[in-house]
């Protein structure tokens, strides 16, 4: 080794120095500064309701099926016309999630067939025991529009008794 050889190491190490010395940093100062997330970004699940409050989970626990980690849990009961939760027969009166089996895969958002179940986009998941891990309907179901929508409620007789809404076919 030639004794010029360290003093060129060094000066090449201060040129990475001097290099990158001025660049923006890219460090976030996280959580006063949040990162910009991308479109497909699957976060924590929600629940969604209809725009008229009623709930689009139907109970039919297919969400559940699909799920590779066997995260969710649904229990469903009958709907009536006097206490109604969702359009059809039944709705889930048990929904759970454990959010530490889950691998945010979103295999449950594509086996529903109310599109009731959605993966936002928080990713803030913290808790202290294990049982808080799991996320129940009461956590997972989004607000209701105003206070006159709530579930379960009043209906009509005979109004809501499609389960899956007619949708449109799609065009590609
Ligand atoms: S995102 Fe995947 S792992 Fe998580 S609950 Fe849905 S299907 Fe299960
Ligand atoms: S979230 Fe969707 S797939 Fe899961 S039980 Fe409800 S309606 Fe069925």
């Amino acid at each position: 080794m030639s004794v010029l050889e360290p003093v060129i190491e060094l000066a090449r190490g201060l040129g990475q120095v001097v290099r990158y010395m001025f660049d923006r940093p890219v460090t976030y100062q996280y959580p006063e500064q949040k990162r910009e997330l991308r479109q497909r970004f699957r976060g924590r699940h929600v629940l969604k309701r209809y725009e008229n409050g009623l709930e689009k989970c139907i109970g039919c626990s297919l969400c559940a099926a699909a799920c590779p980690s066997d995260a969710i849990f649904v229990e469903a009961s009958e709907n009536t016309d006097e206490k109604r939760f969702s359009p059809g027969e039944r709705y889930a009166s048990t929904y759970e999630i454990n959010m530490l089996r889950c691998i945010y895969c979103g295999f449950c958002e594509d086996a529903c067939p109310t599109e009731a179940i959605v993966l936002g986009d928080n990713y803030e998941l913290s808790f202290y025991s294990r049982r808080d891990a799991i996320y129940t309907k009461e956590m997972l179901l989004e607000g209701v529009p105003t206070t006159e929508m709530t579930t379960p409620r009043k209906t009509e007789p005979a109004k809501y008794t499609r389960s899956v809404p007619a949708m449109q076919d799609p065009k590609d």
